[in-house]
């Protein structure tokens, strides 16, 4: 058991702590599940982009996933090889296409036809072939929240199966593109095994429609998206999920690309968080807490539902409560309604569930320092990221510091 209320004392709050064993553990049930298949679990960095954590992956065998040319910096700086990074997204600018070619990264996923031709004029510049995997947008409810829902044609993500045919050709025919892989990923804290499985049977078939015209690919890459337990959800098991996946892949001899990001970090965090007041505006109880939605913004921005524990000695019947912060918002809330023991000054609060999406989508809105964090492995805890200081706010800030 982590000591929380220890780790408080030493670090101060609020502050998030992963624990580092449970993210392996992860990483392993995943990596067994695909076992008997070449195989690479390629670590969603966005979910949660602390260095240390990516090299705690790194030194697992992961690979990355990345979604901007900082990410995909972060990777290599945590020592991930270049061959096992990708690297997704919608809007890649020139400079960051160019340094994934010169970088030699696995492969560049590119999401529109606009962005195949852009790449192969840079491919062009550089004298090199670049290698790319396509993203298809096969269409499919993913059934979990709109936010993260990615893989329907309402999304910006991906192109067509027709529009992803006639780029495969076009690369095939170019000397600057190498295609090499098909991705998909259709949403994120996916419960259902339906909607992957129906998704992979549409590009699957794809594959072998480009193996009929002698366009051969190396790397199914599934995506990410797994979800997990925030509260009473029924998750997908690991081996469930592979062999639903490697079921579609019949007389296919392709490398399984995994991308997962929450499911390796979410539960392995905990945001922690001290209580200051106690404040009622009517009816309504408020529990005010030094934490903030600049510090872990998922129940603001998704309503997303995270159990909570206090740490508190004081005795008392549980009541509902709306646990509140300081920033000036009416959405600043990390819950609603929820059921509290009685709390004194200082005692500490428990968000768990918070080590995917969390500390990454932090702000310094109303310039608020952004937490520190800290790793747990082996029942040692280690800070892996200071808390950042007024300084560090105000240094980019030139006009005022010049002279
Ligand atoms: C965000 C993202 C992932 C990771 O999603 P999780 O739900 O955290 O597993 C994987 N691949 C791509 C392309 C993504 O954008």
């Amino acid at each position: 058991m982590i000591d929380f209320k220890e780790l408080a004392k030493e670090y101060g709050t609020p502050l998030y702590v992963y624990d580092f064993d449970y993210m392996a553990a992860q990483y392993e049930a995943l990596k067994e599940a695909f076992r008997g298949r070449k195989s690479i679990i390629a670590y969603a960095v966005k979910a949660n982009s602390n260095l240390s954590v990516i090299k705690h992956f790194a030194e697992l065998g992961s690979g990355a996933d990345c979604v901007s040319i900082g990410e995909v910096r972060r990777a290599f700086l945590a020592g991930i090889p270049s061959y096992k990074i990708i690297f997704s997204g919608v809007g890649k600018s020139d400079d960051e296409i160019r340094e994934a070619i010169e970088r030699d990264i696995l492969y560049i996923n590119v999401e529109s036809e606009a962005e195949l031709g852009r790449v192969e004029l840079i491919s062009k510049e550089l004298n090199c072939a670049a290698r790319i995997s396509i993203r298809v947008n096969p269409n499919i409810d993913p059934k979990t929240h709109p936010y993260i829902a990615t893989g329907l044609h309402d999304n910006k993500f991906g192109v067509d199966l027709d529009a992803a045919k006639r780029m495969y050709i076009k690369a095939n025919n170019s000397e600057n593109l190498d295609p090499v892989g098909i991705h998909f990923h259709i949403g994120s804290q996916l419960t259902q095994l339906q909607p992957i499985r129906e998704a992979a049977e549409i590009v699957a078939d794809l594959v072998r429609s480009l193996q009929a015209i002698d366009i051969e690919l190396k790397f199914f890459d599934i995506g990410g998206g797994l979800g997990i337990k925030y509260d009473d959800e029924t998750t997908i098991e690991p081996y469930e999920y592979a062999q639903a996946i490697l079921g579609t892949l019949t007389a296919l001899d392709m490398t399984i690309l995994c991308e997962p990001g929450r499911f390796l970090t979410a539960n392995a965090g905990y945001f922690i968080t001290k209580f200051l007041y106690e404040k009622q505006n009517g009816e309504k109880k408020f529990v005010v807490v030094d934490g903030a939605m600049n510090d872990f913004l998922r129940p603001s921005l998704y309503k997303a539902y995270h159990e909570i524990e206090a740490l508190s000695d004081a005795e008392g019947e549980p009541r509902a409560v709306d646990i509140v912060g300081p920033v000036c918002e009416s959405g600043d809330f990390f819950a609603k309604d929820y059921l509290l023991p009685p709390l004194e000054h200082g005692d500490i609060l428990v968000i768990k569930s918070a080590g995917a999406y969390g500390f990454g989508m932090g702000s310094n809105y109303n310039t608020r320092g952004r937490s520190a964090e800290v790793a747990v492995e082996n029942g040692k805890a280690r800070l892996i990221r200071r808390r950042e200081s007024f300084e560090d706010l105000i240094a980019l800030e030139t006009e005022y510091l010049e002279d």
